[in-house]
């Protein structure tokens, strides 16, 4: 347990939580929303410093990040906890410690110590080009990500944030110098979906993308298509606009299917022919960079946005990286949108 980063002493021994978008205003014994952040005596602690509950490397299109080294692979750690209660979460039983009955108080928080040092140590010696902070919310174990983050770029390595976006300013500006990409959830373009099936909030989302963008990283999102909760072509192409307008044409945007989860058994699987339609209607809005997840061998290759040629082939994480070295289409040396 470590002293928390990025919080103001507020009166009476309460704090004010400065990481997160809900600015958890935390009194003494307790935790904030995420379960892993605890006034302890008027000072914020982070629980899970040294609770590294997922540790393995991935292939990077995993994350999914597509325009960014593909092919590569990519050290991916997780602590436990979460800033959202996504009721589909995919990873519930390592974000959600509250639900699960853990006690934050007692320090039974799954996981294992595994210092910055090590953690960069070994995804060099796993033959790894990033770090990713994963699986769970980076926002809420910031204090092991930017202590591991600013090792990581000494050694030469790319650092990832795969994120609900609700980080707040301050954060993502605490973490802007070391950060290269990242990979952002927009759940909705609803507002009432993210208080009623994430406990966020949407505009802190759009707000982070916009920063993320402003700052330079290389950003792609991801939108996981619910039946009959996301899935309207209005709310996709509101999405489809703004990720064209505002962050920018050559963004990539994933659309991955649902499977039942956690909380959200009772909706089917996304039927294939909605995800084609929300990729017809986000190629009508703009975006050239379109692709489907969850669905191997579908829509996952890379085309060159002048010519239509093949630059990057891929069939689920097997990958044929037609631009190493380079970011100009073989075909017709037009730039294509990325770092490769
Ligand atoms: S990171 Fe956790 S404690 Fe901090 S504001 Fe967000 S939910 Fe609250």
């Amino acid at each position: 347990m470590i002293r928390a980063r990025l919080y103001a002493p507020l009166s009476g021994g309460a704090v004010k939580c400065l990481a997160c978008n809900h600015f958890c205003t935390i009194t003494p014994g307790h935790p904030g929303l995420c379960g892993v952040r605890e006034n302890r005596d008027g000072q914020l602690f982070s629980l899970v410093y040294d609770r590294v509950v997922a540790a393995g490397v991935d292939p990077i299109e995993k994350k999914p990040i597509f325009h960014f080294k593909p092919g590569s692979l990519s050290f991916s750690i997780a602590a436990p906890g979460c800033n959202f209660k996504c009721r589909f979460c995919q990873n519930a039983d390592i974000s959600q410690v509250c639900d699960r009955g853990a006690d934050p108080f007692s320090g039974r928080l799954a996981g294992k110590a595994m210092t910055p040092e090590a953690i960069v140590a070994k995804a060099v010696e796993l033959g790894c080009q990033s770090i990713s902070y994963t699986y769970t919310e980076p926002t809420v174990f910031f204090e092991l990500v930017l202590d591991t983050a600013m090792l990581a770029k000494e050694a030469g390595l790319a650092n990832i944030f795969v994120t609900n976006g609700f980080m707040s300013p301050k954060l993502l500006q605490a973490s802007a110098a070391v950060l290269d990409a990242a990979n952002v959830d927009l759940k909705s373009f609803s507002n009432g979906f993210y208080t009623r099936y994430c406990n966020g909030r949407l505009e802190p989302v759009k707000q982070t993308l916009k920063a993320m963008v402003d700052l330079g990283l290389m950003v792609e999102v991801t939108t996981l298509v619910i039946p009959g909760l996301n899935d309207d072509p209005n709310e996709l192409e509101q999405m489809a606009s703004f990720i064209a307008g505002e962050l920018g044409p050559s963004t990539p945007w994933h659309l991955s299917r649902f499977h039942p989860a956690y909380q959200l058994t009772q909706v089917g699987p996304t039927p294939v022919d909605t995800l084609e339609r929300a990729c017809d209607i986000a190629l009508s809005a703009g975006l050239v960079h379109v692709y489907t997840g969850n669905v191997p061998g579908a829509r996952e290759n890379t085309c060159c946005q002048a010519c239509g040629r093949t630059v990057v082939k891929r069939f689920g994480y097997t990958v044929e990286n037609f631009l190493t070295q380079t970011n100009k289409c073989p075909g017709c040396g037009s730039p294509v949108f990325g770092i490769y």
